[in-house]
Order: structure tokens, then C-alpha cells, then sequence
């Protein structure tokens, strides 16, 4: 744990008791502040009091006499409406922040040298996180891995020198984080997303690009607009800048061509590693996922085969594009974590030949931007809020089919997948939608999908035993 010791003696309150709100609040209590908590969900509140935090409604506490709200980060700070624990704070005029912001306030009182590298975009963030601290590790380095993946922030052993934070960000943390000036600062793209939670894509993407305003070095993404535009402003400000161009080149900066990764500087290119050796780093959108850990990681002094050692041995993570299984001609890959159109291009564009199962809670714009890829898909399976909206753009150029459940829609795609003669299938749920119609979470919709898949398969396994 990273004791918050910058709030010392102050009176704090900390609203959202989730995982992060928890830590937070004992992080807080642990450096010596009074820190009253509260949740609108009675259940987390009852929690945090068992776990010795002191809670009390906050519609009763005068905020004058608080010197910061911590607001977890699923808590509305503006859009659609603000939360009324920030109306009030506002009212008091008391500051509103987040845990990477009390953990930048450690690290600038007590390390400020402290290598930190915050990591942030629309999709890839968790892929890029786990990359860079998995070849930072191989390396022989000592790495804190959290944030936004895995273990919240002030739950990671506190910044020092030769202790390397590699953490992800959110939209939502950055908002909450004024103070964000990491020493290696990656955004590696933007598109639509979290516009509910943030009015416009001007406004979600200048939330992003404050990541990378305070590095001391920037590595970012310049395939889209918004990202280019943050990467102009790192270099008019004269700071240490890589670009990295997937799509398009960059004459000074990291790109792809072929299946490499190349170095530029103006007017020549130097091989820098291999992609198809990497192989859990599948997929254009991997590649940009690579360059950006290539750079980051030489900006903290590794040399060039070490990185490549750790590329080719990152093992992946769930979820994600990841193959769970193989049954002859056909590969059955779990790609639950697209939430939304972006991502799921990505997987799209990964194979050909696809059994598509998607759906769920649609984003703005649905899936109307994948058109290009529906060449690829071979049939469609459509689930949740979205299968009726889903299956209208699709018409004409895709077949596709309702299903009340993953479950039905998985097993409808493998038998269709088994009757089709072609010799390189992808069975793939990748859903371009949020989850929560029918599911928690992204990871229990993909546990959903693993365990249709594997009872499918060991069910057929039985009908040929008994046969
Ligand atoms: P995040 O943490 O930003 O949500 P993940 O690394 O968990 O990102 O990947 C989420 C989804 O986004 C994956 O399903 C993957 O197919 C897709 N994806 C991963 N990296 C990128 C990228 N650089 N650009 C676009 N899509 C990506």
C-alpha cells in the first residue's frame, strides 16, 4: 500500500467504495487523514465499516470542513449530470481528485524522480500496460503494475527510485488527476467512446491527451486525428516525442511495414524487430500495442534485443483476442473485452471467414463503420439490447440470426462453423457492445462464452463416444 501522507491531519471525504474507493480509503487513513466515507449503495458501505473505515451519509457533513472529495472514478463528474457529492463540493469549493492524483502527489513529495509510466487511449490500454511491465520484468526490472488493470494504484508498493510504475488510465482517472505528470506519458488512440460520461469526442479526447501534456517523454498513436493533434502539441512544447504511424508513416518515429517494425528518422528506416515473432500480439492494432512498449521501454534503458525478448514472450491476456480453443479447421476465440466498434474491427480485420457472435449494449454509431469488413464475416449471431438494431445494418450484406443467449448463439456458430468446408474458420465473439444487458462484466461474459464453448465441445465429445 501507498500510505497518502499529503493529506495528513486534513479532513477528506471519499465517495464510491468500490475496489479503488476502498484502498483509497485506507491509503488515506494510513497517512494520517480523517477520511469519512460513503457509497449510494448501502452494501458497500456496510463493507468499508467492517473493514474499520468510518462512514457517514455525506448529505450531512458540511463539505467546508472537508479538504478534498475523492471521487471514484465511476462516479459522474459532469456528464450526463454531475453526482450531487460533486454539486456540493463545488458549492464548498473544495478540490475534487482521484487516487493517481494522491499518487502523484506522493511521487512528486517523496520520489519525484520515480520512473512512471501512465498509459492511456481508447482501446489497447490493458494490452500495452501488461506488455510493457511483462518485457520491463524480463528485462530483470522492478515493475508496479496497476490503475485501471488489476490492482488499484495506491494498493501498489509505493514509488522509488529503481521501481517502475506502469500504470493505466481511464478517461475517467485522468479527469480526476490535474497533477498526472508521468516520466514516460502513452496515448495510443482515440475514437468515440465514454461520450455519455463525457459530452463530446472534442472534450473525451482532450481528457485523454492531458496524459501526455506533462510527460517528460510522449509516445503516442497518430492514426487518428485526435492523437495527432496531443502529438503536434508534445513537440511544439519541445519535449521528447516518439510517433507511432500503423496506418500511416511517420517520417520521425516508429511504423509498420510489412511485418516490421521500423525505426524512422527523416528520410531513412532501420528493421527494429519482427511482429510475427511476437505471437500472442496478433492484428494490426497489436502492432501499434508493440511500438508503443518498444518505445516506452528504450526511454527507460533497455536495449533493443531485450525488448524483443519480452515481445516474444508476452503471453497475452484473457479475453482479448485470445484463442481458447482449437477443434481441427476451427479456432474459437474470445474477444469479449470489445466494447465497442473500434475494437471489434480490430478482430475483424484479424481473420477471415468469421462465425460472428456479437451484441449486447450498443455504442453510438453501432456497428455501421465496420461495414468494409463484412466481406469477412460469414454469419452473424447477434445477442442483447443490440441484435435487432445490429442485424438491420447488416442486412443485405450479411445473414444473420437472433439468439436469446450467448449460450444459443455459441453453440447455433459452432454447429454452422462445423458444417462449413472451409479450411481456416474463426468462431469469434467479439461483441462491439458493453455487456451489461446480460452480464456484470466483460470478463463474465467471456467466461460465459468459454464455458458455451468447452460444454459444446466435451457435449459433442460425449455424442461421439456414444455413438
Ligand atoms: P483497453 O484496456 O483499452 O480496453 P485492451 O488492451 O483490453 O484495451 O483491448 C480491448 C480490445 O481492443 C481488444 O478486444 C482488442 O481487440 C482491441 N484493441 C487492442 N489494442 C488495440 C489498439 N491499439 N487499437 C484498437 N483496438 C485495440
Amino acid at each position: 500500500m501507498i500510505p497518502v501522507t499529503t493529506f495528513a491531519g486534513k479532513r477528506v471525504a471519499v465517495f464510491g467504495l468500490g475496489g479503488s474507493g476502498l484502498a483509497t480509503a485506507s491509503a488515506l487513513a494510513a497517512g494520517g487523514a480523517d477520511v469519512v466515507v460513503w457509497d449510494d449503495n448501502a452494501g458497500r458501505v456496510q463493507g468499508a465499516v467492517e473493514t474499520g473505515l468510518k462512514a457517514q451519509d455525506l448529505r450531512d457533513i458540511d463539505f467546508s470542513t472537508l479538504t478534498a472529495l475523492i471521487l471514484a472514478p465511476g462516479v459522474p463528474l459532469t456528464h450526463p449530470k454531475p453526482h450531487w457529492t460533486v454539486d456540493l463540493a463545488h458549492v464548498a469549493n473544495i478540490e475534487i481528485i482521484g487516487d493517481i492524483e494522491l499518487f502523484c502527489r506522493e511521487r512528486a513529495a517523496h520520489a519525484p524522480n520515480s520512473p512512471f509510466i501512465a498509459i492511456t487511449g481508447t482501446n489497447g490500454k490493458s494490452t500495452t500496460t501488461a506488455l510493457i511491465a511483462h518485457i520491463l520484468k524480463q528485462a530483470g526490472r522492478s515493475v508496479e503494475m496497476g490503475g485501471n488493470i488489476g490492482t488499484a494504484i495506491l494498493s501498489l508498493e509505493p514509488p522509488a527510485q529503481g521501481r517502475i510504475h506502469v500504470v493505466e488510465c481511464s478517461s475517467y482517472q485522468i479527469d480526476l488527476a490535474p497533477g498526472l505528470a508521468p516520466s514516460v506519458g502513452v496515448l495510443l488512440n482515440v475514437s468515440p467512446d465514454h461520450l455519455d460520461r463525457h459530452g463530446t469526442i472534442e472534450n473525451y479526447a482532450a481528457i485523454k491527451a492531458r496524459l501526455i501534456t506533462k510527460s517528460d517523454a510522449a509516445v503516442v498513436g497518430v492514426d487518428d486525428r485526435f492523437s495527432a493533434k496531443a502529438a503536434d502539441g508534445v513537440e511544439a512544447a519541445s519535449r521528447q516525442l516518439t510517433r507511432i504511424g500503423i496506418r500511416n508513416p511517420v517520417s520521425r518515429g516508429i511504423m509498420l511495414q510489412d511485418d516490421w517494425l521500423m525505426e524512422t528518422t527523416d528520410g531513412s528506416a532501420g528493421k527494429l524487430f519482427e511482429l510475427s515473432l511476437a505471437l500472442n500480439l496478433r492484428g494490426a492494432h497489436n502492432a501499434q500495442n508493440a511500438a508503443a512498449a518498444f518505445a516506452v521501454c528504450r526511454y527507460c534503458g533497455l536495449k533493443d534485443d531485450e525488448i524483443a525478448t519480452g515481445l516474444m514472450s508476452f503471453p497475452g491476456l484473457v479475453h482479448r483476442m485470445e484463442t481458447i480453443a482449437q477443434e481441427g479447421r476451427i479456432r474459437l476465440v474470445n474477444d469479449s473485452k470489445a466494447t465497442n466498434a473500434d475494437a471489434a474491427e480490430r478482430a475483424l480485420l484479424s481473420f477471415d471467414h468469421i462465425y460472428w457472435i456479437a451484441g449486447g449494449v450498443p455504442k453510438s454509431g453501432g456497428i455501421a463503420d465496420l461495414a468494409d469488413h463484412f466481406p469477412r464475416i460469414t454469419k452473424a449471431y447477434l445477442i442483447g439490447e443490440a441484435r435487432e438494431q445490429f442485424a438491420a445494418t447488416l442486412k443485405g450484406h450479411v445473414p444473420s440470426e437472433l439468439f436469446d443467449s450467448l449460450q444459443e448463439a455459441t453453440s447455433a456458430a459452432i454447429k454452422d462453423a462445423r458444417n462449413d468446408a472451409a479450411a481456416d474458420i474463426t468462431v469469434l465473439l467479439s461483441p462491439a457492445c458493453a455487456s451489461f444487458d446480460q452480464f456484470s462484466n466483460f470478463e463474465q461474459r467471456g467466461d460465459a462464452f468459454r464455458t458455451a464453448v468447452f460444454s459444446h465441445l466435451s457435449n459433442d465429445e460425449m455424442h461421439r463416444d456414444q455413438s
